[in-house]
């Protein structure tokens, strides 16, 4: 079953990461990249939502990156994203799997309180926790 996935590197990439994290941010991360989340896009789609509108904004699908990236309900925390990953156009992709900007991604989902009804507290990743991200970042 892992063979099919084994030819694309950036899936084998994401499994580590989410393994060197805490269980709580793994996950979180995890329902990000697969698009998974308890978002309203995705719980529209296995049937638990009536719609897929976002219902913090009600301007749009509520998917991965309305959440991420657009929805103006978050326009605040979504600017400490923004300082801290490098300008305003961010790139999802290097969002997700950049051990680097992992502590402010998950930052910005406890700021957004999105994810509480399900987690709870998210904590705050420590770099110390990131075993999978330290490798080329010597000191
Ligand atoms: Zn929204």
């Amino acid at each position: 079953m892992d063979d099919e996935r084994a030819g694309n590197s950036q899936y084998h990439f994401i499994d580590h990461l989410i393994m060197g994290l805490p269980r709580k941010l793994g996950s979180i991360l995890s329902q990000l990249w697969t698009g998974h989340a308890l978002l309203a896009k995705h719980l529209h789609c296995i049937g638990i939502n009536n719609s897929p509108i976002c219902p913090a904004c009600l301007q749009g699908e509520e998917s991965v990156q309305h959440f991420l990236l657009h929805c103006p309900a978050h326009h605040r925390a979504r600017q400490m994203l923004c300082n801290n990953t490098g300008g305003r156009n961010i790139d999802i992709t290097k969002l997700l799997t950049s051990p680097k900007t992992l502590c402010t991604l998950f930052r910005y989902v406890a700021k957004t309180g999105h994810f509480h009804s399900t987690f709870g507290e998210i904590p705050t990743l420590k770099k110390t926790q990131q075993r999978e991200g330290e490798q080329g970042d010597r000191r």
